[in-house]
C-alpha cells in the first residue's frame, strides 16, 4: 500500500510558491506528489510532515554517521555556540581539529577549513593549479565532486551503445561554460592505462587528478588496489598532484578513510560529511609543502570557515570516530544487511551483487558488481528503482536512484535491521509480482 503524503503534498503545493521545485535542492524534489518533507530525525529515523516512519539509509547524502539528533554532538555544538558565531579572526578550535584531522588522516600534514565539500574541492584544484601553475585536470567516469563549474561535467552513459566506445562528456545542465571542457581529460575508472596514456601526453597542462577513491554517487563501485595505487604512483611518476576526494569516505571506510584502507596518500585531500555529524564543516588537508602555498599567492578564505559551533560538531564527532568501535560497528551493521539481503535475492533467483564499502554499499542488479560507471548500465536499475519506490513506501529510506549508496549510522541496531529485512523481502516479492504481470501484459 502506497503510503500517505497527504500533508507532504500539501505543504508542496505552498512551496513551489516561493521555492523553484519547492525544495532547496534540485536532488530534493521527487515529483509533485512524491517529495518529502521531514518533521524530525532521531537516531537512524526520521519521520515526515505526515508521521510517516522511515528508516534512513540517505543520512543526508552520508553526513549524519552518528545518527540524528546525537547528543553529545548537538551538546558539543551549542556550547560552540556560547564563543559566538564568527569573528573575521581565528579560534583555538581550529587547531585542535585540524590536529585530530592529521592525526586520524596523516596525509592532512596541513590542514585549512571550508563549509562545504563542494568548496574544499575548489579549493583543492585551484592550490593544486597554484602549486603547478598548470590548469588541467583529470577526472574519472562516475565521479562526483559537487557543484561547480570545473565538476559539473559527468559521462552520458545512458546513451551508451556499446560499453567499449567512450560515452559522450556532458554538463550537469544549464549555465556551465562549455569553455570549462578544455580544461579536463575524462578518463574510465580503474583504468589506470587509459590514465597514464593521459598524463604521458598532457604531463605539462594538467595540475592534478582529482579521484574519489570509492565512486560514492555512482553504486559505490570501488577503486581496485592495484588501481588506485597506479593512481598514485602515475601521479608521481609525471608530477601531477594527486587529489583524494573524501568528501564521502573520509571517517567513514575507516578512520583515516579511504587513504588508510587502501593504504595510500594524496598530496592533497579533502573531506567533509562524516566529519561533524551533519554540520556544516569541510576541510582540505595535504602535504605540507603544497599547502603552505595558501598564503604564498594562492587565495582561501570564507566568512563563515571554521565557524564556532561546526567546529565544536567536529571536534566532538571526529573524537567519537576515533576514540570508539562506532566505524566498526557501522561496517559489521552494512556487512549483515548486505547478507540478509543476498539470503532473500537469491531464494528467489534474483541476480544481483554488491558493490563498495559495507558502510555506503551498492546493490546491483546483475551476477557481478560493476568496475566502472559504465557497467552500471549493463544491470537491471529498472527493477532497483522500482523496488526502492515500494521501499521508501514501506519506511525503508533508500535514495530512489540506484547509483546512490546505502549510507549506515552508528545509530542503526539490531531493530533497524530486522525490520529493514522483513520490508525488504515484502518489497522484492510485490516487485517482482508487478514486473510479471508488466511481462504478461506486454505478452498479449
Ligand atoms: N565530493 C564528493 C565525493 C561528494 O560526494 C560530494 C557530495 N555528495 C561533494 C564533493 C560535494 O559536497 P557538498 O554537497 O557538501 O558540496
Amino acid at each position: 500500500m502506497p503510503r500517505k503524503l497527504d500533508a507532504s503534498n500539501a505543504h508542496f503545493r505552498k512551496a513551489i510558491q516561493r521555492l523553484p521545485l519547492g525544495v532547496s535542492s534540485n536532488f530534493r524534489y521527487w515529483g509533485d506528489d512524491k517529495t518529502i518533507y521531514v518533521k524530525r530525525g532521531r537516531g537512524a529515523r526520521v519521520w515526515d510532515l505526515d508521521g510517516n516512519a522511515y528508516i534512513d539509509y540517505r543520512l543526508g547524502y552520508g553526513p549524519v554517521i552518528l545518527g540524528h539528533c546525537h547528543e553529545e554532538v548537538d551538546a558539543a555544538a551549542r556550547d560552540g555556540q556560547t564563543i559566538g558565531t564568527v569573528f573575521a579572526l581565528g579560534t583555538e578550535r581550529e587547531l585542535v581539529v585540524a590536529e585530530l584531522i592529521h592525526e586520524m588522516m596523516p596525509a592532512a600534514e596541513l590542514v585549512r577549513f571550508s563549509n562545504s565539500g563542494t568548496e574544499a574541492v575548489m579549493a583543492a584544484l585551484r592550490l593544486a593549479r597554484g602549486a603547478t601553475g598548470r590548469d588541467g585536470y583529470v577526472l574519472f567516469e562516475g565521479s562526483y565532486h559537487g557543484l561547480f563549474d570545473a565538476a559539473m561535467w559527468m559521462a552520458d552513459v545512458e546513451s551508451l551503445e556499446t560499453i567499449e566506445d567512450d560515452p559522450a562528456v556532458v554538463t550537469y545542465g544549464k549555465g556551465i561554460p562549455g569553455l570549462t571542457r578544455q580544461l579536463f581529460w575524462q578518463v574510465p575508472y580503474n583504468d589506470a592505462n587509459r590514465l597514464e596514456d593521459v598524463l604521458r601526453r598532457n604531463r605539462d597542462a594538467i595540475a592534478a587528478v582529482l579521484i574519489e577513491p570509492i565512486l560514492g554517487n555512482c553504486c559505490g563501485i570501488p577503486s581496485t588496489p592495484e588501481f588506485i595505487r597506479a593512481v598514485r604512483d602515475l601521479c608521481t611518476k609525471y608530477d601531477v598532484l594527486m587529489i583524494v576526494d573524501e568528501v564521502k569516505t573520509g571517517f567513514r571506510v575507516a578512520k583515516g578513510g579511504a587513504q588508510e584502507l587502501y593504504g595510500i596518500t594524496g598530496d592533497i585531500c579533502t573531506v567533509a560529511k562524516a566529519m561533524a555529524n551533519g554540520y556544516p564543516i569541510a576541510a582540505i588537508g595535504g602535504r605540507e609543502d603544497v599547502m603552505r602555498h595558501f598564503g604564498q599567492g594562492v587565495a582561501h578564505g570564507g566568512t563563515y570557515t571554521a565557524q564556532a559551533m561546526s567546529l565544536a560538531a567536529a571536534e566532538k564527532t571526529l573524537t567519537i570516530l576515533r576514540d570508539t568501535d562506532a566505524l566498526a560497528r557501522i561496517a559489521a551493521y552494512g556487512r549483515s544487511m548486505q547478507e540478509g539481503m543476498g539470503k532473500i535475492l537469491a531464494a528467489r533467483g534474483i541476480p544481483h551483487s554488491f558493490t563498495g564499502h559495507p558502510s555506503m554499499g551498492g546493490l546491483f542488479f546483475r551476477e557481478t558488481p560493476p568496475a566502472n560507471y559504465r557497467e552500471w548500465k549493463l544491470s537491471d536499475y529498472s527493477f532497483y528503482d522500482a523496488l526502492a519506490a515500494r521501499l521508501i513506501d514501506g519506511g525503508v529510506l533508500c535514495e530512489p536512484d540506484s547509483r546512490e549508496p546505502w549510507f549506515i549510522s552508528a545509530a542503526h541496531d539490531r531493530a533497524c535491521l530486522d525490520e529493514t529485512l522483513a520490508i525488504f523481502e515484502a518489497a522484492v516479492d510485490a516487485t517482482v509480482g508487478e514486473t510479471r504481470k508488466t511481462q504478461r501484459r506486454a505478452a498479449k
